[in-house]
């Protein structure tokens, strides 16, 4: 089976940015870019040559890369068709079910809005790696700009709906801030308690918290548990509907 090689680096206040790499096709895709200078100097590190630049949404801290890496390089632009007229240098426009080809590997297309309205991330099933731009951040996730609870919920949803080995990257290093934060909304969850421990020591020594997978951020990101007992007893919300129980979360975290 042939591989996909993966390179993530910090970027920017709390960026990072990631190359992915298909050696057998000589293919290397920057998922978003977020400043053309760190991803250069990431392509020289590895000595790959930029040939993609795989979009999840339109905000400057995404996408402040894109017109010199494809003046430099010349490479094709792919992102979200709800926001086309917001990506700098767009080429092919993707939405919700399209499959895109790259290399030996395919990405499956979700749209995902909520934090903007054409967020999307791609998902590569057969090297289980989802790209979640900020829609799911390690034990978070994006805050609603731009949809309401509801929207956000269906995005992520989708997202919860992936294999559980999925390993998901995504573009921000908030993870610190989310831990504190998710024991306040579920103080007795075990296993968030132990990883809260487990990230306090991980940057203490400056590692990454991302990527992260799937089966831990369904035990441990409160964003995704909305119907967790606990988290429902905590917010006096026993009855109502899981896209409310994430509302209400989500606004206690905009508010902590
Ligand atoms: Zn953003
Ligand atoms: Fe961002």
């Amino acid at each position: 089976m042939p591989n996909l090689e993966i390179h993530q680096f910090p970027c920017l206040s709390d960026n990072y940015g990631v190359l992915i790499h298909d050696a057998e096709n000589n293919l290397t895709a920057s998922i978003d870019a977020p400043e053309a200078s760190a991803v250069k100097q990431a392509l020289a590190e590895k000595g790959w040559t930029l040939t993609h630049i795989l979009t999840t949404h339109y905000h400057a801290d995404h996408t402040g890369g894109n017109l010199e890496l494809k003046g430099e390089t010349g490479c094709t632009i792919v992102g979200p068709r709800a926001e086309a007229d917001r990506v700098p240098g767009i080429d092919v426009l993707l939405g919700d079910g399209d499959s895109y080809d790259f290399g030996a590997f395919t990405a499956k297309v979700f749209d995902t809005p909520g934090h903007t309205a054409g967020h999307i991330t791609y998902w590569f099933p057969k090297a289980s790696l989802c790209f979640a731009g900020d829609t799911l951040f390690t034990l978070g996730c994006g805050r609603v700009f731009e949809g309401d609870a509801q929207t956000m919920w269906t995005s992520l949803s989708k997202i919860r709906a992936l294999p559980p080995e999925t390993v998901v990257y995504s573009g921000h290093e908030y993870t610190q801030s989310n831990a504190a934060f998710a024991l306040t909304v579920e103080p007795g969850n075990a296993a968030l308690q132990a990883r809260a421990q487990e990230i306090s020591e991980m940057r203490a020594k400056g590692e990454p918290t991302v990527p992260t997978t799937l089966s831990r951020e369904l035990e441990t990101n409160v964003f995704l548990r909305p119907d967790s007992a606990e988290i429902r007893t905590n917010l006096g919300m026993e009855d109502a509907e899981d896209y409310e129980v994430f509302g209400a979360v989500r606004a206690a975290k905009d508010n902590a």
